[in-house]
C-alpha cells in the first residue's frame, strides 16, 4: 500500500510534507520550517509523528525541530555531514544508505550544491523522492555552498529516477522559475503548458508541488543542459554539461 502525502505550507513560501503509513501508523514529516501547521495537521488527521527527516541545514527547514521533538516525541533523521550544523540527530545518515519507514524502504541520495551536506529521500515503492533545496519545481536552489559540477551531478543522480517519481520540493518558487524557463526556451511548448497549469493552482490557492519528474525533464532548465537544444539556444554547442549548467544557473541569479 503506497504512503499517504500531505503537503504543507509553512512560513511564506515553505513546504513540509507529511508521509503515513496506514498498516503501521508510522507517520514522518520532511523538513520542519515551523513546527504549528505541523502539530496542527498531524493533531486533524489524528497521525503519531514518528519521524522528522531533515534534508539541509537552513533554518528554513529546520526551524520548527526542537518544538515538534519535543511535542512529539519523534526521532531525527538527517546527513552525518552535517551534524554540527543540524538539530540533534537520533540517525545520521550518508548517501547509498537505506532505513526501513512503515513498510517500505526509504533511499538516502547525496545531493550537495546548494549546501555541501544536502541530502533526498527516495522512496521507491511510493515513488516520491524529497528534494528539499536541489531540484525545485521547474528549477534548482542556489549555489550557496557547492560548486556548478556538484550541483549538476546531484541532478543527475535525481534525473536517473523513474519518470513517474513525485519531486517534493522545499519552496513555492514554479512560477518564477517557469518565467526563466520560458525566457530561455521560449519556443518549448511543455513549458508554455505547464506555467498555465501552475497559474491556474496558484490563482485557485493549490501548492504547485509535487511535480512528476518526466514534467520536470521536459520542462525543467537546469535538468537539460546536457541536450543540444539546449546548447545551441546559449550558443555553447561546444561546451560541457556542467559549463552549460553553471551558465544556467549564472543567468537564473541575475534574472
Ligand atoms: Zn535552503
Ligand atoms: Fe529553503
Amino acid at each position: 500500500m503506497a504512503l499517504e502525502l500531505v503537503t504543507l505550507p509553512c512560513l511564506s513560501d515553505n513546504y513540509a510534507y507529511l508521509l503515513h503509513d496506514p498498516l503501521s501508523g508510522a507517520t514522518a514529516v520532511v523538513d520542519v520550517p515551523e513546527a504549528g501547521p505541523i502539530l496542527a495537521e498531524l493533531a486533524r488527521r489524528e497521525w503519531q509523528l514518528s519521524d522528522i527527516l531533515l534534508t539541509h541545514h537552513h533554518d528554513d527547514h529546520i526551524a520548527g525541530v526542537a518544538e515538534l521533538r519535543a511535542a512529539t516525541g519523534a526521532k531525527v533523521w538527517g546527513a552525518e555531514a552535517d551534524r554540527p550544523r543540524l538539530p540533534r540527530l537520533d540517525f545520521a545518515l550518508s548517501g547509498g544508505e537505506s532505513f526501513a519507514f512503515g513498510g517500505e524502504e526509504a533511499v538516502v541520495i547525496d545531493v550537495p550544491g546548494h549546501t555541501l551536506g544536502h541530502i533526498a529521500f527516495y522512496f521507491a515503492q511510493s515513488a516520491l523522492a524529497f528534494t528539499g533545496d536541489s531540484l525545485m519545481a521547474g528549477g534548482c536552489g542556489r549555489l550557496f555552498e557547492g560548486k556548478p559540477e556538484q550541483m549538476w551531478a546531484s541532478l543527475q543522480r535525481l534525473a536517473a529516477l523513474p519518470g513517474e517519481t513525485r519531486i517534493c520540493s522545499g519552496h513555492e518558487y514554479t512560477g518564477a522559475n517557469l518565467r526563466f524557463a520560458a525566457a530561455i526556451e521560449p519556443g518549448n511548448p511543455a513549458i508554455a503548458a505547464r506555467t498555465l497549469r501552475v497559474m491556474k493552482a496558484r490563482a485557485e490557492g493549490r501548492p504547485s508541488v509535487p511535480s512528476r519528474l518526466s514534467g520536470e525533464l521536459a520542462t525543467n532548465p537546469f535538468l537539460r543542459a546536457s541536450l543540444p537544444e539546449m546548447k545551441a539556444a546559449l550558443d555553447m554547442s561546444t561546451a560541457t554539461d556542467a559549463e552549460v549548467f553553471a551558465q544556467l544557473r549564472a543567468r537564473k541569479d541575475r534574472f
